[in-house]
């Protein structure tokens, strides 16, 4: 099929249009200039698009994962606040992150071993090797290993692993519905080894979501020693903005300060969002959100 012909229900008129009860009387909508690629795979519905402003866009189950021109700041953020928050990180496990963004970030710490991604859908790996290889260039580095798999059933079979585990899954409705469960934190918190670090996606939107993300607290804190919230901002992700729950095993250890930072011509070379100093600014939330998550 010629990509002409694709259609798509969330495309009318050359705009996608993101559409969701999570998000209700809005929406985010992006100017089509080609759809790439359509398909359902296994677990969700995979939609690839070139839009005229942002880039290759990626679309699961009618929600935007990521987009070529912001997708840095969200890539970034949820694994150098893991990262530089552990103080010698060698062993990494991804959950989900299929696109590949999380592992390339990864892979800037020298001390990481090795850097495991265990996500669902191989159809997510294999298309963002086609279509999105600024991201799914974390796949190409010796230290990456890759399993296929459901992240809840991967973790049963770890225990006193992984120092750093970053859960960078799609929202909770869908094949992602069990990475949101405090059981699914009690599995994340056995299988990292003493001091371990995790951050996870799911923490949504102060907008939006404050609720859900105040709950997501509660369960984290009763899991973890130190639980913290921090967000990024992000013009593709509903109201432009998108949290982390941020977790550390050690009680003395402060989330919210890097333990390790690079030099300010370090981080010039490896980033274009994350910093030190955005580390600490992201934990610092507008009063109406402080007040709700306390
Ligand atoms: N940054 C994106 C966001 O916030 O929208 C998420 C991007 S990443 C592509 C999400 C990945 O999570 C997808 O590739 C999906 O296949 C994967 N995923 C969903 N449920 C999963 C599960 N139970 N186990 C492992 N991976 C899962």
């Amino acid at each position: 099929m010629s990509s002409e012909e694709i259609t798509h229900a969330t495309i009318k008129d050359g705009w996608f249009r993101e559409i969701s009860e999570m998000w209700p009387g809005q929406a985010m909508t992006l100017r089509v200039k080609k759809v790439l690629h359509h398909e359902k795979s296994k677990y969700q519905d995979v939609l690839i698009f070139e839009s005229t402003d942002y880039g290759t866009v990626l679309v699961l189950d009618n929600v935007i994962q990521c987009t070529e021109r912001d997708e840095f700041s969200y890539q970034e953020m949820i694994t150098h606040l893991a990262m530089n928050s552990h103080p010698n990180p060698k062993k990494v496990l991804v959950i989900g992150g299929g696109d590949g963004g999380v592992l390339r970030e990864v892979v800037k710490h020298d001390c990481v071993e090795e850097a495991t991604l265990c996500d669902i859908d191989e159809a997510v790996i294999r298309l963002s090797k086609q279509y999105l290889p600024g991201m799914a260039a974390g796949f190409e580095h010796p230290k990456v290993k890759v399993h296929v798999g459901d992240g809840f059933k991967f973790l049963e079979d770890y225990q006193n692993t992984f120092d750093v585990i970053i859960t960078d899954s799609s929202d909770p409705e869908g094949p992602a519905e069990s990475l949101f469960k405090k059981s699914y934190f009690e599995l994340l918190h056995s299988a990292l080894r003493e001091g371990g670090v995790i951050t996870t996606q799911g923490s949504e939107n102060q907008w939006l979501h404050l609720p859900l993300i105040a709950q997501l607290k509660k369960d984290c804190q009763e899991v973890f020693a130190v639980a913290e919230y921090a967000y990024t901002t992000i013009p593709t992700y509903p109201s432009g903005q998108i949290g982390f729950m941020v977790c550390s095993k050690d009680p003395k250890a402060n989330v919210k300060e890097p333990l390790r930072q690079w030099t300010a011509e370090e981080e010039d070379q490896k980033c274009k969002y994350y910093s030190a100093d955005i580390h600490k600014a992201s934990f610092v939330l507008p009063n109406f959100a402080k007040k709700a998550l306390q």
